[in-house]
């Protein structure tokens, strides 16, 4: 028998659900306040590194271990596109100025220490020139994680609705819900049943889940055609640690501040102050970049900053992916997948919620 799924929120999470329950032959109707672009989504805001081991500097192994599981996913779930999608696996690049050397120091003490094998690299001066020619030249030393990736956040959502689509999903923007209940979807007009619902609304379901909060989260988006970075670098700093992550065509996103509130109004001055400077501390070419966009987002995130799978009959949400989406959704979306057709999960799941009826 064909099972039934609705899907509330078409985020990455979402959006990845969705094809995957396409491809297991499931009748999918995909709901969404927002428009197909995304803009409403935290999704379409995110940088989308796939980072499992540099985070391990404020993530706990378990998110590592699945973030590393996942990302082994993404090229399979990229044969799956017709639209071409910008995705990269040439590592990530940490360093801190030399005055900050001790930054460095602690941050590899700390990855090593919750690491289980040896996922970076010391990259000494002569090294990082090769490297990356066009960082600034006080950088002495770095470290290099070569298996961590990048995807294109904009470009994965709209190949993910895409191939839903030619799935046969059928997909409702501009369509708010107004309540979710195991089985049931109402909009407020009209009321939908499925054989399961998957909640997957991002911070939009805080009303309905205890404890959930938003991190707000700041980006500017740049044309640089002085610079040219190969990879994803981080800079360690006690007031402005950020990331510049490439694109094609010389354009950069730099990010990202970490601020708790559920403000989601337009980039503050001061984020934009410190995010600039710290880009032009890593290469001078920033100088003469064109600032194309900026953009906030509000990452939705437990206590703890761990990921839940919250299953009842009927009903399972998945939400709290914080600064994660990208990396773990490949693995979370498989589980709820699992449990919904009640099979043996292919791995260990230790953010399962089982919820009361
Ligand atoms: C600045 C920044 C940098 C980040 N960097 C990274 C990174 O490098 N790597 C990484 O893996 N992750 C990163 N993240 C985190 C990642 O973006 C989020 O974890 C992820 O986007 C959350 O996805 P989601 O699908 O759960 O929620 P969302 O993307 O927010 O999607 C939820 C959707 O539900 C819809 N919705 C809500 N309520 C309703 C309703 N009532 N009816 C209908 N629709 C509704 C919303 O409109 C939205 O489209 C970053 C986030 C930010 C903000």
């Amino acid at each position: 028998m064909t099972i039934s799924i609705g899907i509330v929120g078409a985020g990455i999470i979402g959006r990845l659900l969705a094809l995957k329950a396409c491809a297991r032959g499931w009748r999918v109707t995909l709901f969404e306040r927002g428009a197909e672009d995304g803009a409403t989504a935290c999704s379409s805001v995110s940088p989308a590194m796939l980072a499992p081991y540099c985070e391990l500097d404020v993530a706990e192994k378990t998110v590592s271990d699945l973030g590393a599981l996942s990302l082994r996913l993404w090229p399979e779930i990229l044969c799956e596109f017709d639209l071409p999608v910008y995705f990269q696996q040439a590592g990530s690049l940490v360093v801190a100025p030399p005055q900050n050397s001790d930054e460095l120091e602690h941050f590899a003490r700390t990855v090593k220490s919750r690491a289980s094998e040896d996922v970076f690299q010391n990259i000494k001066s002569d090294e990082l020139k090769v490297f990356e020619p066009d960082l600034d030249s006080r950088f002495q030393s770095g470290l290099f994680f070569p298996s961590e990736g990048q995807i294109d956040s904009r470009g994965a959502l709209a190949a993910l609705l895409m191939a839903a689509r030619e799935r046969g999903a059928d997909c409702r923007f501009g369509q708010e819900v107004r309540a979710i209940r195991p089985n049931e979807i109402d909009c407020g007009n009209a009321t939908s049943k499925f054989d399961m619902v998957f909640d997957c609304r991002g911070y939009g379901a805080a009303k309905d889940i205890k404890n959930l909060r938003a991190v707000r989260g700041e980006i500017i988006r740049l044309h640089a055609p002085d610079v040219h970075l190969n990879r994803p670098v981080r800079l360690l700093h006690p007031r402005w640690p950020l990331y510049v992550v490439p694109r094609p065509d010389n354009h950069y996103i730099i990010g990202a501040t970490t601020i708790e509130s559920e403000d989601a109004s337009p980039i503050a001055l001061r984020s934009m102050l410190e995010m600039l400077s710290a880009a032009f501390t890593i290469s001078a070419g920033f100088s003469e970049a064109r600032i194309l966009e900026t953009l906030t987002g509000l990452r939705p995130a437990f206590p703890d900053n761990e990921p839940r799978i919250m299953h009842q009959p009927g009903l399972i949400r998945v939400n709290g992916v914080y600064r994660h989406g990208f990396l773990l959704a490949p693995v979370l979306t498989d589980y709820a997948c699992q449990l919904a057709e009640k099979s043996q999960p292919s791995a260990p799941m230790p953010y399962l919620v089982r919820e009361a009826a």
